[in-house]
């Protein structure tokens, strides 16, 4: 019998082993046949202090044993409340307001719906969405009509919204007057990822460029929604990526290492203006139309709490430099190889193309996995593009295992 899973972003066809995971710990997973696998992408970018931190699993536990879910409309719990004071607490103070849902791709598309009611209830709609190239925001019909179009989305495409698509800044002069004349047609939001497109390639740009998008909305009134679900906590070297460009969005999304990457959660944060925009003595309908049935489940929001409980009393950032400085001495030393294009790291994202282009389904993508697998490590390139985003906790030896993989990589494919 195979197994009845359908599992994400798997061709099944294929054949590829499915390694079944028991345990895990720090920066290692154990299967159940005993293994030791290196996880070098983080759980997918989620897993922020590693596997199983002991003060998330007690919180867990321990919020299990108390108050397991309520109903989010009209009744709140501690845990929630500790989590949004805490969250507005950590970032600009123009965030005043935390709207609670479950993943990445749910906080995008709540945040699409907070920009659509504003401009409703300010009596001036507007519905027009600016995206930048390239960009990722989830895989929701919402969330995938503001990010980039391609093999992922095709059969999809004709649900899909159209949005205004600003170029990705190779020239930012083009990007920055493609973005003025959309803004001054009159959108409603534009959504970017800050300093990092993840899902797009691990494609960096400058914070230099962020700051003069955020700055042109703001002079248009466009409102300027910053998706940090993979940048934020810590990824980029700072706990958000928009803190290195000075920027204060209008709606922040997080999610991924909300929890430390133990339990899904995510939150939309909003300015006062958004949150005043469906605010009425009397009228009902005015009142922000979304919800899941687990928003702001407490275990979830216990994990959470745990996690900001770290950032407050830990040496996260220390860490994170530590990694950092890590994981650009490694890079360092396979960038002069021919078939090593594009090598670049910011904070503790390293990534580089195997070979020329940039492909997602190009032919090397499995066997890259292959490789990475029988070396017990996981590595998930997307095509040819190689990233290395591990937890924090990472060992160097552990790290230099990873780089050891990628080094031979190179040596076997790389011509
Ligand atoms: C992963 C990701 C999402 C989607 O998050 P899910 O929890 O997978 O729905 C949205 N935006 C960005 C930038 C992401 O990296």
């Amino acid at each position: 019998m195979t197994s009845p899973v359908w599992h994400p972003f798997t061709q099944h066809g294929l054949g590829e082993p499915i390694p079944k995971v028991a345990s895990a710990s720090g920066a290692v997973l154990t299967t159940v046949d005993g293994r030791e696998v290196i996880d070098a992408i983080s759980s997918w970018w989620v897993t922020t202090h590693g596997h199983n931190h002991p003060r998330i699993s007690a919180a867990i536990a321990e919020q299990a044993g108390k108050l397991d879910q309520i109903i989010f409309a009209g009744w709140t719990h501690e845990p929630a409340e500790e989590v949004a004071a805490e969250l507005v607490r950590i970032t600009p103070p123009k965030l005043t307001r935390v709207f609670f849902s479950d993943s990445g791709s749910t906080a995008v598309e709540v945040a699409l719906k907070m920009a659509l009611g504003y401009w409703l209830h300010r009596g001036e709609p507007r519905h027009r969405i600016l995206v930048l190239e390239h960009s990722y925001h989830g895989d929701t019909i919402g969330a995938m009509s503001v990010g980039a179009r391609g093999v992922y989305n095709q059969a999809y495409a004709p649900l899909l919204f159209d949005v205004g698509t600003i170029p990705y800044p190779t020239d930012i002069q083009a990007t920055l007057d493609t973005l003025e004349a959309e803004c001054r047609a009159g959108a409603a939001a534009f959504i970017v990822e800050p300093l990092v497109l993840g899902a797009g390639g691990m494609l960096f740009y400058a914070a230099e460029t962020l700051a003069a998008m955020r700055e042109i909305c703001a002079a248009h009134g466009v409102l300027f929604i910053a998706d940090e679900v993979m940048t934020g906590w810590g990824r980029t070297g700072t706990i958000f990526a928009c803190d290195q460009a000075g920027v204060v969005p209008d709606i922040l999304c997080l999610s991924k290492g909300l929890t430390g990457g133990a339990v899904p959660l995510a939150v939309t944060l909003a300015t006062e203006a958004i949150f005043q925009a469906h605010w009425s003595e009397t009228d009902r309908s005015k009142q922000f139309f979304h919800s899941s049935s687990y928003t702001a489940n407490p275990i979830a929001c216990a994990a959470a709490a745990a996690n900001l409980a770290i950032w407050r009393e830990e040496p996260v950032q220390a860490r994170i430099d530590a990694l950092a400085e890590r994981q650009r001495a490694h890079l360092a030393t396979i960038a002069g190889r021919d078939a090593v294009r594009n090598p670049r790291a910011l904070g503790t994202i390293a990534a580089f193309e195997l070979g020329a282009g940039q492909d997602y389904l190009s032919d090397l993508g499995p066997r890259l996995l292959a490789h990475f697998r029988e070396r017990d490590l996981l590595v998930r390139p997307m095509g040819n593009s190689i990233y290395v985003m591990p937890p924090y906790s990472i060992t160097p030896e552990q790290l230099a295992r990873i780089w050891g993989g990628i080094d031979e990589a190179i040596a076997r494919f790389g011509s």
